[in-house]
């Protein structure tokens, strides 16, 4: 094998690998914000290689419920001022910027 074809194949080697590695780390980049994500991130890079394991994870990452950022126990709750829905834990109203805690101060005296 000369120079030249060896550069090609170097060259060729790495062209693919700059279009295969970001799929196959397709599972872990889906997966990243659910709850499973270092448990898909390990099968994704340990098993991808073979088929089984790649789609396994692939499959985990979409199926995996979201993370939850906030604290357990928080509730979800509605905006009195524009009826958009509030995220548990989160402070403002996505929609208008409403206060969270007097949301949720209003729901539980209507109740
Ligand atoms: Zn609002």
């Amino acid at each position: 094998m000369d120079n030249v074809t060896l550069i090609r194949v170097v060259a060729g080697v790495l062209a693919a690998g700059v279009f295969l590695l970001p799929l196959y780390v397709l599972p872990t980049i889906l997966g990243w914000r659910k709850k499973q994500r270092i448990p898909i991130l390990l099968v994704n890079l340990l098993l991808g290689w073979t088929v089984v394991g790649w789609v396994g994870a692939l499959i985990w990452a979409l199926a995996d419920t979201p993370m939850q950022l906030s604290q357990p126990g928080a509730v979800a709750a509605f905006c009195p001022n524009c009826g958009g829905h509030m995220p548990a834990g989160g402070h403002f109203c996505s929609m208008c910027g409403h206060s969270a805690t007097e949301a949720v101060k209003a729901q539980t005296t209507a109740s």
